[in-house]
């Protein structure tokens, strides 16, 4: 969509801001001819390098594939502009430029690498794009209430409470696991194999089957101290006491993941129901698309600015509607453009009126 008049476009500038991530800017010289204007206009098209710093690299005009860092001279980039070239049968010159973390060199006599922190970055020819997308660490910020609302992430009650519900069922089933582990491994422990003929008696002194009674038991002063030896439930209370009492919590636990998990299932189909509304799908991917635009600090605390929220939410609603499209998560990048975009054609109608 370009809200642009046809005579106003004289640059296109495409940025590579990610591996497989292009956009094409459309704007007029004077918008663009000094560096800090140059990568406001990139930041206001692009919201994932709002909270970046960023550096940039620029293809050569003279010879394509040679990309060089863009100092922050505004006489450079005076200089890039004015040796673009126009692509063939078009009335605008393309600009073509690779975003990395970092900072640009101030001039180009500055050192490049130390300017990106050792990342292996050279200029000229030869450069492998790739590793330009990695993370660069670029310092401490001076901008506390930035790193509050970059911290911030704006989650609705009812989210909350489904994640509430959803780590509730996570460590009941863990619990119930565990009590099973335990009922499991006494089981075993006090079900010995043994190894005995079952149509012989059972002697009620050392409980083997070795077809003798407790009268000519040969272990008489020595009878038999536990399950774990013989494996017969009947002569051993205590120890079978022990099991049921940990088969019974298995139950107990198996009975409240249950009661957990219908919990879980219930609310989700509340937020389900309750979240039909455009503005419930999309309100939280658009806070936490641009949370410097969406959030204002107040005595070190975060809030959600709701007017700004909701103004912007119509504008979607308007975009997305007519095409019965739901935004996904991934589109989120795109609300600052469509909104942008919105608001110029709007300002174009004022000035009409
Ligand atoms: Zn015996
Ligand atoms: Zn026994």
């Amino acid at each position: 969509m370009i809200m642009m008049e046809r005579q106003d476009i004289e640059v296109v500038i495409q940025v590579e801001y990610g591996p497989g991530k292009t956009r094409r800017l459309y704007e007029n010289r004077s918008a663009i001819c000094q560096y800090n204007k140059l990568v406001a206009a990139i930041r206001s098209k692009i919201p994932s390098l709002t909270f970046v710093d960023i550096g940039l690299l620029y293809e050569n005009p003279d010879k394509p594939d040679h990309w060089v860092v863009l100092s922050q001279d505004d006489r450079e980039v005076e200089d890039i502009i004015h040796r673009a070239k126009q692509p063939e049968g078009t009335e605008y010159k393309l600009l073509c430029f690779k975003t990395f973390e970092g900072k640009s060199p101030a001039t180009h006599n500055q050192n490049v690498i130390s300017a990106c922190k050792g990342k292996a970055l050279e200029r000229g020819p030869g450069m492998e794009p790739r590793q330009l997308f990695g993370t660069i660490d670029v310092g401490e910020r001076n901008d506390p209430d930035g790193d509050l609302q970059e911290n911030f992430v704006y989650s609705s009650p009812l989210d909350t409470e489904v994640k509430t519900h959803e780590e509730e069922v996570q460590k009941a089933e863990e619990d119930y696991l565990i009590s099973v582990a335990e009922y499991n491994s006494l089981y075993d422990v006090l079900h010995p194999e043994v190894d005995e003929d079952p149509s012989l008696a059972v002697c009620s002194n050392c409980h083997t089957r070795a077809g003798h009674h407790k009268g000519q038991c040969p272990s008489k002063g020595d009878p038999c101290p536990s399950m774990k030896i013989c494996g017969k439930d009947k002569f051993h209370n205590d120890e079978l006491k022990e099991l049921n009492k940990l088969k019974d919590q298995k139950g107990k636990k198996d009975q409240y993941l249950k009661r957990r998990r219908q919990m879980l299932k219930t609310t989700m189909e509340r937020v389900e129901s309750l979240q039909n509304t455009f503005k419930q799908k999309v309100q939280g991917l658009l806070i936490n698309s641009n949370k410097k635009k969406y959030t204002k600090v107040i005595h070190d605390k975060v809030f959600v600015s709701w007017p700004a929220v909701n103004m912007d939410l119509a504008i979607l609603e308007g975009h997305y509607k007519p095409q019965k499209r739901t935004p996904q998560e991934h589109e989120a990048a795109d609300f600052d453009y469509i909104i942008s975009e919105a608001e110029k054609l709007k300002d174009k109608c004022k000035r009409k009126d």
